[in-house]
This record gives C-alpha cells, structure tokens and sequence, in this order.
C-alpha cells in the first residue's frame, strides 16, 4: 500500500469508479450514435423508394403514350390501303366489305386517340408531383445531411469528454494501490460494479441497506477492508471535515 491509509484508498478508489461509470454511460452515447445514423439513412430511403416510384410511374405512361401512338399510326396505314382499295372495287359487295372495315378501324382510331390523350394528361400531372416529390426529396436530403453533421459533432463531444475524464482518472490513479485497483478493474470488467460503496446515512450507497452500528464503527477504523453485508462492496465512510467529503455528494456528518 502507497503511504496514503486505507481510508484516503477507498476514496480515490470511489472517485476512480464514479468516473469509469461516467465513461461506460459516455461510450453507451457514442455507441448509439452510429445506429441513429443508420436509422436516418433508412428513413431516408423511403423519400428516395417514393420518388423512384414516381419516376417509374411516369416511364411506364410516356411507353404507353408511345404504344398508342405506333398502333395509331399502324392502324391508319391499314385504313389508307382500304381507302385507295375503295377506288378500285368493281361491285357494290365488295365496296360495302371495304366501307365496313375501313368504319371499323375509324372507331378503333378514334378510341387510340382517346387513350393518348388520357396518358398525356397523366404524364401531365405525373410530371408535376414528380416535381413536388423532387422538391420534398431535396429538403430530406438536405436535412439528412445536417442530422448526420450533427451526429458526428455529437460523437466528436462525446469523445473529448471521455478523453478528458481518462486523462482525470489517470491524473490519480499512481495514488492508488496497485492490488486494489487490479481487484477493481477486474470485477468491473466482470460484473460493470464497483469495488467501493459510499455510505450515506448509514446504508450503503450501492444497494441501501441499512449498516448496522457495529459494522459502521468497524469501518470508521479503516483497518482493514469491511464489506457491506448485503452486496459485498468495500465500505467507505468519509470524514466528518468538509473538506475530506467528496464533491459529488454532499454526506451527513456523523461520530
Ligand atoms: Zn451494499
């Protein structure tokens, strides 16, 4: 054991493992952060499935448009070799034959023109929702872009922070015995517990049972280490002296 006694021991042991469980909470953040990126990207992919959506919509329209067009110019080719036929016919059968089919192709001419023309009103508006779409798309994208700005700002942060605590815990941790450290990182590497509990007001600070008197003033002795009987933790009690108490809680006094 370093020069220091048990007592000022357990209280640096106590601050070490209040700053690895500030740490453990600050990498669960960091390591949150990559699947929050990968949520946005998948909620991304929505607005971009809607606009691809969109674009097939108006791809399969403009074919059909071009379908319609070609039968339309196919069956008025049909109807031209009727006409010039018309001219050549010897009896009234066969003109009547040929009036019959030439009528027949007019009806379906004129329900081709039909069918274009309600495939280029749909190409119409087609058009102006995939602009609307595009338009909703640019702005996800772009407040995609600023989500992931700030993610890696956020991890960035995160990471200084925990630097900056390693740095204050290895700024101490020579004060420390070797052995009760080793002890400590081993059971926290196991089990992500402490080796130390804080008292106050007289119950444990780790699982608050209650310490019986007898137990407390045994550990008042810092004589060797005493265990709270619940949860098996190091007891520690800090000195009445403010100025042994530790910052991060504030302790009654006792006797
Ligand atoms: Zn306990």
């Amino acid at each position: 054991m370093p020069n220091l006694k048990f007592q000022e021991q357990l209280k640096l042991l106590h601050e070490f493992q209040q700053i690895d469980a500030e740490i453990l909470r600050l990498d669960n953040r960091l390591k949150s952060v990559p699947l929050k990126i990968k949520k946005a990207d998948e909620q991304f992919q929505i607005h971009q499935q809607k606009l691809e959506e969109k674009q097939a919509q108006l791809a399969d329209t403009e074919k059909l448009q071009r379908t319609k067009t070609a039968e339309l110019e196919m069956e008025g080719e049909q109807r031209n070799k009727y006409q010039s036929q018309l001219r050549e016919v010897k009896t009234n059968k066969e003109y009547e034959a040929l009036d019959k089919e030439i009528s027949f192709i007019q009806e379906k001419e004129a329900e081709i023109e039909d069918a274009i023309l309600t495939a280029m009103e749909r190409i119409d508006q087609l058009n102006e929702e995939l602009a609307q779409q595009q338009k909703n798309f640019e702005a996800e994208q772009e407040k995609l872009e600023a989500q992931k700005t700030e993610y890696a700002r956020e991890a960035k942060d995160l990471k200084a922070e925990i630097v900056k605590w390693q740095g204050k815990q290895q700024s101490f941790s020579d004060q420390i015995d070797s052995g009760l450290i080793n002890q400590y990182q081993a059971q926290f590497k196991r089990h992500r517990r402490g080796l130390v509990s804080l008292v106050v007001e007289n119950a444990c600070g780790n699982c608050h049972l209650t310490i019986p008197p007898q137990t407390l003033q045994e550990a008042r002795k810092y004589e060797k280490p005493i265990h709270c009987g619940s949860c098996r933790l190091i007891l520690y009690i800090p000195s009445p002296s403010p100025d042994d108490a530790p910052a991060e809680e504030s302790t009654p006094g006792s006797d």
